[in-house]
């Protein structure tokens, strides 16, 4: 006798309410095969109470360590779902169902001698995240052993208790029970020394643990302030630079003219380059500026209605200049006038940041913009480009803040236009999503309602 069954030898009487941890299905079998071979021995009644695939596994079990047990109108086999499924009423088990349900079967049991009882509803229960049902199910089985003679063997999968604040969970099974078994990994070592060894480990890891998980608190700890800082100095820079490119703007507009006066065109042509320069400035500062007025729980819209083609046909007029620098056509199709209710500048930043980011990644190749009706009340905005593409891995990553999946020595920018539009998209209960191959270009696709 191992140690798995030492309680069986020592302890088999009626009132056992054994549990059972286990890692591996096949592991079970071959204990609750060997606790029915000697529950028969003794003369006992079985009752299985398990899942149809585990009953077939205990029974094959049992026929290979007691091959000449007679089991005919000694064995109960329930199926434990279906006999969950009479009792449970809103994600709790009935007291007075349970017993309307189990007490038939005990009294079947009882006609052919004492009952040894195997039951898993508690494992199904836990797995499905129900522990307050479990722990209350163990307490009706402790009710009933008071006024009925059996003894009974529960079984949990260690999985079910993955995380550390399983912990108090774990506690309140090992209370429920007069007995616990570890898994097989405990029950197979054959002599105390052994197990005092694999104890004295177990303590070690489990301080080693405790000591672990402090130690990444203040990882944790660390990170988010380092985050907290990033995002304040980020919104600090967004407002100070904000001032001085104000100013830079009013000096620009104050060279256009007076290039415009001169009749200079070489002058005119440096200022407009500066204008430009500026103007992506001040867009990198609005970025900035957005990470912390677009990370709140709700984004203001100002909403209005309008024709949303109109509106795209603007930005890519906008970016006449931008296409060309960047060698791209850029076509737009929109075959029907589409009007809802959105804010208008924000939609204008969504189609913007598309456009452009589809001319810096796709510079040399067309670039095709598209508003159609989508399903249900919706609309469609495509933007699709020729360029260098997005591998998958990567995907679902550049909508989140300062992700990025180029270089910064290749291609400049902050990260923040997905992230940004990515957002407005959502405030406006819309989705965005990214079809691409790396080296096949891209097409982002916006749904927006209309409502
Ligand atoms: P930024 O362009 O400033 O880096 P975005 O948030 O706009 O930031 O984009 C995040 C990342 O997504 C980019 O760094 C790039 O790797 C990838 N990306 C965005 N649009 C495209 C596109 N049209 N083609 C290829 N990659 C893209």
């Amino acid at each position: 006798m191992d140690f798995a069954h030492a309680w069986l030898d020592a302890e088999a009487q009626a009132g056992t309410h054994v549990v059972q941890f286990y890692e591996d299905d096949a592991f079970l079998a071959d204990v609750v095969g060997r606790y029915s071979g000697d529950a028969l021995l003794q003369g006992n009644s079985l009752v299985w109470i398990a899942t149809a695939e585990h009953l077939e596994s205990f029974g094959a079990a049992l026929s290979r360590c007691r091959p000449s047990a007679e089991t005919a109108g000694l064995l109960l086999q329930v199926d434990a779902r279906q006999l969950l499924s009479t009792f449970m009423v809103d994600g709790r088990p009935d007291p007075v169902r349970f017993q309307t349900a189990v007490r038939p079967l005990l009294e079947q049991a009882s006609e052919r001698g004492p009952i040894s009882a195997y039951g898993e509803m508690v494992d199904l229960l836990w797995a499905e995240g129900n522990s307050t049902a479990a722990i209350a199910l163990e307490h009706l089985w402790n009710g009933l052993a008071k006024e009925w003679e059996f003894r009974l063997l529960c079984a949990y999968a260690m999985r079910n208790f993955p995380a550390g604040a399983d912990g108090d969970g774990f506690l309140e099974v090992c209370t429920a029970h007069t007995h616990v078994v570890p898994t097989e990994e405990f029950s197979r070592l054959q002599t105390e020394e052994h197990r005092r060894r694999e104890i004295s480990q177990l303590q070690q890891r489990a301080q080693a643990l405790e000591h672990e998980i402090e130690r990444r608190k203040g990882v944790e700890a660390r990170l988010t302030e380092a985050l907290r800082l990033r995002d304040d100095f980020v919104a600090i820079a967004g407002h100070e630079l904000r001032t001085p490119l104000t100013a830079l703007g009013l000096l620009i507009q104050r060279l256009e003219r007076t290039a415009a006066s001169r009749n200079d065109p070489e002058l005119s042509q440096q200022v407009s380059r500066t204008r430009r320069q500026a103007t992506r400035l001040t867009g990198l500062a609005e970025q900035l500026l957005d990470v912390s007025r677009l990370s709140g729980e709700k984004i203001p819209l100002h909403r209005e209605r309008f024709e949303l083609g109109s509106l795209v046909n603007e930005v890519v007029a906008r970016f006449a200049d931008g296409g060309a620098r960047a060698r791209c056509q850029v076509t737009l199709f929109a075959p029907e006038p589409i009007s809802g209710s959105w804010d208008r500048l924000r939609l204008e930043q969504v189609v913007t940041n598309l456009l452009a980011n589809a001319l810096k990644y796709g510079a040399g190749q067309p670039v095709a913009l598209s508003v159609t009706r989508g399903l249900a009340d919706s609309v469609l905005l495509s933007v699709t480009d020729h360029g260098i593409g997005i591998d998958p891995a990567a995907q679902a990553r550049i909508f989140q803040r300062f992700e990025r999946a180029v270089s910064a020595d290749h291609f400049g920018g902050l990260g923040l236009g997905l992230w940004i539009t990515h957002q407005l998209v959502e405030a406006h209960g819309g989705s965005i999503r990214v079809q691409s191959q790396p080296g096949a270009g891209a097409t982002f696709t916006v749904a927006l309602p209309l409502a």
